[in-house]
């Protein structure tokens, strides 16, 4: 019997990144991959092919502003087919960069449906065989699968996932997007740029309802501006395929009910974790709704099993929390010193048009932990590259702590709002406060440079606003 000191099961940020560290500090690792390829949701229908999709759109939306920019641009066609191939090429690319990282870290891949089979054991099935092997350590990083409501059957060719979305022959004349996530509102973003006509139904009473209350408005407001309907507090009843695409009948916020045809439906209501016939439920690690419990280092209550990435309760279900989850728990198992997961230190980023990044506390979550706060706003329009690049819409948010000026939270929505946050990923890692950071220099003309302004609004000596 094969003997490991770790064995993981999947492949994706959460699962990859951890083997090539765990390589990297000499332990001996083996990676189970159910798929013929290694990479999870995440390279081959998530992050990185949306963002392939999201960047012609915006190059498309480009052309079309052609005339504002003092270009004379003609007949500017989609190439859809060309976009996929595009997009194949890059997920091909990384896969491939990813075998290589493993080779170079003596990481092996074993293909097949791992299960955790005892303490120490790990069984490996494929084509009806089973394998058994050894190892020291366990993880678990077996990643989501996209939920449905009641009675919704995806079909793959006009109720779809985000995984059948990406392989779409055409774009679509229309589409309903049940759900305005983050993975909804990205979607809508897209096919709104290529001209078509899009709905969102969303249950609750915003749009990204995980993000500060005035990021939501200031989304909805731009994303009406760009002719994409939203309908909130929305309750979806059903969505049934017919002659010319499918009916989604729903409910109002005023109870009515409303029947709406479109050529293609995009259900994005949540990711299941994909944790069934994974023998969790076997061990000791506590479950919930199949979402696994684990402690700020990813134990789980199992001896010697960690759990990481999309299937681990209560932590955000994106890329770069499955990686860091993933180092903490090699560090911990390599003997290191290792800092527990910090939600609060955690961005969310999401690639809709226009962008947002935000870390820590919403102003509603400061309010309501009884912190003292104060609030500083700053509009893009204030910022002379924004101007440059055509995109002054939104504005950076900050919530910081009234006494010491700690900053506790940052909510950008507008241009490269998914890179500059980084300055606040820094700021609230390292616990700065409003002095340090209006002692930063900011490099001008720079989109980055409107952080600076935010963080002085506090105190209402933002110098641009
Ligand atoms: C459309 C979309 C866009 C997204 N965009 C972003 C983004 O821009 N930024 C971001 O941070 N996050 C984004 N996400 C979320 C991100 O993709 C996930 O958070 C991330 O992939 C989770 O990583 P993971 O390693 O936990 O799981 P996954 O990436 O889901 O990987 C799990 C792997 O485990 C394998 N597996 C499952 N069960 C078994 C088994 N029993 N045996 C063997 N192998 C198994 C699967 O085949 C898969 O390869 C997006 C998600 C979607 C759906």
């Amino acid at each position: 019997m094969a003997k490991y000191d770790l064995v993981i099961i999947g492949s994706g940020p959460g699962g990859y990144v951890a083997a090539i560290r765990a390589g990297q500090y000499g332990l001996k690792t083996a990676v189970i991959e159910k798929d013929s390829y290694v990479g999870g949701t995440c390279l081959h229908i998530g992050c990185i092919p949306t963002k392939v999709l999201l960047h012609h759109a915006e190059i498309y939306d480009t052309f079309q502003r052609a005339a504002e920019f003092g270009f004379e641009v003609k007949d500017v066609k989609v190439n859809w087919p060309a976009i996929l191939a595009r997009k194949e090429r890059i997920v091909n690319k990384h896969t491939k960069g990813i075998e290589f990282l493993f080779r170079k870290s003596k990481v092996e891949t074993i293909t097949g449906w791992g299960r955790v089979a005892g303490p120490g054991r790990v069984s490996v099935e494929k084509d009806g065989k089973k394998t058994e092997i050894e190892t020291t350590y366990t993880m678990l990083a077996t990643g989501s699968d996209a939920r449905s409501l009641p009675g919704v059957e995806i079909d793959g060719k006009t109720i779809l996932t985000n995984k059948e979305i990406l392989e779409l022959p055409a774009i679509p004349k229309s589409l309903v997007v049940v759900g305005a996530g983050a993975v909804g509102v990205e979607f809508a973003s897209i096919f709104r740029t290529f001209g078509t006509e899009v709905t969102i139904l969303e249950m609750l009473p915003r749009a990204v309802p995980l993000e500060d209350e005035e990021i939501s408005a200031e989304l909805m407001k731009a994303f009406k501006k760009r002719g994409i309907r939203i309908e909130t507090e929305a309750k979806v009843e059903s969505v049934k395929k017919d002659a010319k695409g499918a009916t989604v009948v729903f409910k109002t916020k005023d109870g009515k009910s409303e029947s709406l045809a479109a050529e293609k439906v995009l259900m994005a209501v949540g990711r299941r974790p994909m944790t069934e016939t994974t023998g969790v439920d076997k061990t000791a690690a506590k479950l919930e709704r199949g979402f696994v419990h684990t402690n700020a280092y990813m134990e789980t209550a199992e001896p010697r099993l960690f759990a990481i990435g999309d299937i681990v309760a209560g932590l955000p279900q994106l890329a770069h929390a499955a990686s860091m989850e993933g180092l903490i728990a090699v560090g911990l198992m390599a003997g290191k010193e290792v800092q527990p997961f910090d939600r609060m230190k955690c961005p969310n980023a999401t690639y809709c048009e226009p962008q947002i990044g935000s870390i820590g506390m919403t102003e509603k979550q400061a309010r309501d932990a009884g912190i003292k706060i104060k609030i500083g706003k700053f509009p893009f329009l204030g910022n002379s590259k924004a101007t440059i690049l055509g995109h002054h819409e939104g504005f950076i948010k900050v919530v910081a702590e009234e006494k010491y000026g700690e900053i506790l939270g940052v909510h950008v929505i507008g241009p490269l709002a998914t890179e500059i946050i980084a300055e606040a990923v820094t700021a609230i890692s390292l616990e700065a406060t409003l002095d340090d950071l209006a002692a930063m220099i900011h490099a001008h003309p720079t989109v980055w440079e409107a952080m600076g302004d935010a963080f002085n609004a506090v105190r209402g000596l933002s110098i641009n606003a």
